[in-house]
């Protein structure tokens, strides 16, 4: 498998893409020559990277969006679907942390959030462009999780809970498409020095973190055409993959 895919001529979706882990890997899924589509709110973020992707040769396509829009991602798969007829790859990167705090002390229009962006988007996403990807020669989906997701520590309750159901999803989708040519793989990118991390950790001193650059770039095989393993977990701390083996 390549590690630094040549992905001329392929078409990128990234959520999330306007700071953190998102922002670089859709710069260097543009380095290695995919037209990226960047989704985030933040206006500002977004035109950054477009500055940047541009000076590198490459080139993008910004949506500012929502994704507790769901009519706005459903609409984002028309349009897609007009403009290039399939899509390649997916990073369904996009999250919010919500609080860290006792289960009982969490307040319901923060846990509503965190399901709305972190899961019920994410799947409203995966419906919009599952027709895409199935269209390409060599589909590849990305789905953002957590070792929270497993680890299920005290005082993270609705993030676990909602990067739990995201990766039940993607091992899902990754059964359904097992015989296709799309590969659904699911990232766990340990504790980085992002906006996220910051908020999560506020004591802790980024400086003893991982770059959201080395991250990304760590992520960019699963992009690669030439990917077989569909259904896993790649875990970006270890380099390894952790293998959920899919039904018979
Ligand atoms: P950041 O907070 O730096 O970035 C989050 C991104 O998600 C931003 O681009 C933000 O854009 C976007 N986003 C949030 N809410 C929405 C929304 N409602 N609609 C559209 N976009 C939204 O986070 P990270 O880069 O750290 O995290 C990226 C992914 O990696 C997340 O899924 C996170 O759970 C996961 N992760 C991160 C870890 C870490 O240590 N950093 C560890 C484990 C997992 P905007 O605000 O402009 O809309």
């Amino acid at each position: 498998m390549t590690e630094n895919p040549d992905l001329s001529g392929r078409v990128a979706l990234v959520t999330g893409a306007s700071r953190g882990i998102g922002y670089h890997l859709a710069k260097q899924l543009a380095a290695a020559g995919a037209h990226v589509i960047a989704v985030a709110r933040t206006v500002g973020g977004l035109e950054e990277l477009d500055d940047e992707i541009k000076a590198g040769g490459g080139s993008a396509t910004l949506v500012p969006l929502d994704l507790t829009d769901m009519a706005g991602i459903d609409r984002l798969g028309g349009s897609i679907h007009e403009r290039w007829g399939k899509l390649d790859i997916l990073v369904a990167n996009a999250g919010v942390l919500g609080v860290i705090a006792p289960i009982g002390h969490v307040e319901a229009k923060v846990f509503d959030k965190v399901m709305a962006v972190n899961v019920t988007g994410t799947w409203r996403l995966i419906r919009s462009v599952d027709p895409l990807l199935r269209l390409s020669d060599a589909g590849r989906a990305i789905v953002m999780s957590s070792g929270a997701a497993h680890s299920a520590r005290a005082f993270w309750a609705p993030y676990a809970a909602s990067k739990a159901a995201v990766e039940a999803l993607a091992r899902s989708w990754a059964d359904e498409t097992k015989n296709m040519a799309l590969r659904v793989n699911i990232v766990d990118p340990g504790a980085t020095r992002t906006a996220m991390r910051a908020q999560a950790m506020p004591g802790e001193n980024p400086d003893t973190l991982p770059l959201p650059a080395d991250v990304a770039a760590s992520m960019l095989r699963l992009a690669s055409p030439s990917l077989t393993y569909t259904g896993r977990i790649w875990n970006v701390r270890k380099g390894s993959w952790t293998d959920y083996r899919l039904p018979e």
